[in-house]
């Protein structure tokens, strides 16, 4: 098998590592093997990238959109030469099969070519005037020195999101990405750095969570934070930062409702839910997670969606024919078998799954569990795993109410074959987003964010750009 990806810190245009730096192993999930060791970065390294970043905004911001969407597009082009390798590194340290890291890598691709279009598009406005001989215009400018967080179920994809609309706005960012599986932000750092971007303008450092998102918030050069992860830390981090008056963007936790009705295509629902519940083994923050199925068609339902989880063959992901890989680390196992433990106690029937499985590796089989009431954990807390708690409902109104009764807001689904339920169920979820009998969220070009609890801020659509960017008003006569 070819080499690990090479760990460091990228300050200022320099890969750096050793130097008596603090380490951490990186760990397979699937075969617990150690595959590297990550250096944290000490408060000096914070401090050059700091100073790396506000000294390279201050020409950045004056680039041209042309120069920024160029490197932007050789990013993107980038991306699609090395998925292969670079998906292969993302499978041995975050556990999701190969055919899935190498997909979020080429979808990621079409992330940086859609930055690279919009930032071409970065329009301000003329606004008539009171008086014949004033003229008032509105132009939007680069909010300056960002810092980043992002999370280890989509390495790739959630900080190519950060970077590029950074870069794309004229911005300069400093990103800690997740030291649990870090080959893939690595991997972005060198095709940034190969596609020429200027230095400065792309740091990355690892450390501990809380230390260095602490200091980089505090720090005066920062100007704004964007985060994606759980709902508590990111309510922690938002408040850090509106304490120093920072813009922020947060993508945080979900509990996506599902809605099945009676009218829907039952088996084509089960089937498609199915696998779309065990995509990065459920470690996903628009995973369905509450099955809400209408009466007449819970038992085909059950049936369905148990046989096909049944099938899904559990494995290291870069074994042929996986289709489900580890949890991306040891905490996640402990987490799910909590879930689990408060079902069963409750009284819920575990209908498949629901213990890890005995081999090496933190694997956790999908698991599906009836008879569990509206305010079990799995039906409150974001398990952020393979478990599909599946319950009854008898009407519209009455699964409306039980789905928009979380504090969270980020995705739903519905499978329906009317269109006035289409309807008012699209007008009614408290979500940021609604896929109705199929599954179109996260596209470049469509708007991704959560409302209540899930968060604030979209990424990617025309909305992309909104949180990196400053409005002024000039006006002369
Ligand atoms: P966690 O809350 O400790 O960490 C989640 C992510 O936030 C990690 O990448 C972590 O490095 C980072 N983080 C934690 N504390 C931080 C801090 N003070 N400053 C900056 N970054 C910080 O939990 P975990 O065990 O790693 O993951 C489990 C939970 O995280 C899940 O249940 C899920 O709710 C949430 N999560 C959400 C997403 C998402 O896409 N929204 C992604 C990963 C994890």
């Amino acid at each position: 098998m070819s080499q690990y990806e090479a760990l460091s810190l990228y300050i200022d245009g320099e890969f750096v590592s050793g130097g008596g730096r603090k380490t951490q192993d990186v760990i397979n999930p699937a075969t617990l093997e150690v595959l590297g060791q990550l250096p944290h970065a000490s408060e000096a390294d914070l401090d050059r990238a700091l100073s790396a970043a506000q000294r390279a905004f201050d020409s950045w911001k004056h680039s041209s959109p042309m120069e920024r969407s160029a490197i932007l597009r050789k990013a993107a082009q980038l991306s699609r030469d090395r998925a292969q390798e670079i998906g292969l590194n993302m499978t041995r340290d975050q556990g999701k099969p190969l055919v899935e890291s190498v997909g979020e890598i080429i979808s990621c691709a079409d992330h940086c070519d859609w930055h690279a279009e919009e930032c071409r598009r970065i329009y301000g406005r003329v606004i008539p005037p009171r008086t014949p001989n004033v003229r008032q215009i509105v132009v939007r400018e680069p909010i300056g020195v960002c810092a980043a967080f992002t999370p280890w179920n989509f390495p790739y994809n959630q900080a190519i999101r950060k970077i590029s609309a950074a870069i794309g706005a004229g911005c300069s960012i400093i990103l800690k990405g997740p030291e649990d599986s870090p080959s893939a932000v690595m991997a972005i750092a060198r095709i940034f750095h190969d596609a020429g971007l200027p230095k400065g303008v792309l740091n990355i450092v690892w450390g501990e969570p809380a230390q260095v998102s602490d200091y980089l918030i505090r720090s005066p050069i920062v100007r704004k934070v964007s985060f994606t992860g759980s709902v508590p830390v990111g309510k922690q981090l938002a408040a850090l930062a509106g304490a120093h008056m920072k813009r922020i963007t947060m993508e945080l936790g979900g509990h996506s409702p599902v809605l099945v009705f009676d009218d829907a295509n039952i088996e084509q629902a089960a089937k498609s839910l199915a696998k779309f519940k065990i995509r990065n083994a459920g470690q996903v923050c628009v995973s369905p997670t509450r099955f809400y199925v209408q009466e007449k068609a819970y038992d085909q339902f059950l049936d369905i969606f148990v046989g096909a989880l049944k099938n899904i063959q559990v494995g290291d992901g870069t074994a042929q024919g996986t289709e489900m890989g580890p949890l991306a680390h040891e905490r996640r196992i402990g987490s799910m078998s909590a879930f689990v433990e408060d079902a069963r106690q409750r009284g819920a029937t575990i209908e498949l799954g629901g213990n890890p499985l005995s081999q090496t590796g933190y694997f956790f089989p999908p698991t599906v569990v009836t008879n569990i009431k509206d305010d079990a954990k799995l039906m409150t807390e974001e398990p952020f795993g393979p478990i599909a708690p599946v319950v009854k409902f008898s009407d519209t109104d009455e699964v409306l109410a039980r789905a928009n009764s979380l504090p969270f807001g980020l995705s739903s689904y519905v499978f329906t074959n009317s269109l006035q339920t289409a309807t008012k169920v699209s007008n009614t979820l408290e979500a940021g987003m609604v896929n109705i009998n199929h599954f179109g969220s996260a596209l470049p070009e469509t708007p991704f964010g959560g409302v209540k609890d899930s968060g604030i801020g979209s990424e990617g659509g025309s909305e992309t750009f909104d949180g990196y960017l400053v409005t002024k008003f000039i006006t002369h006569v």
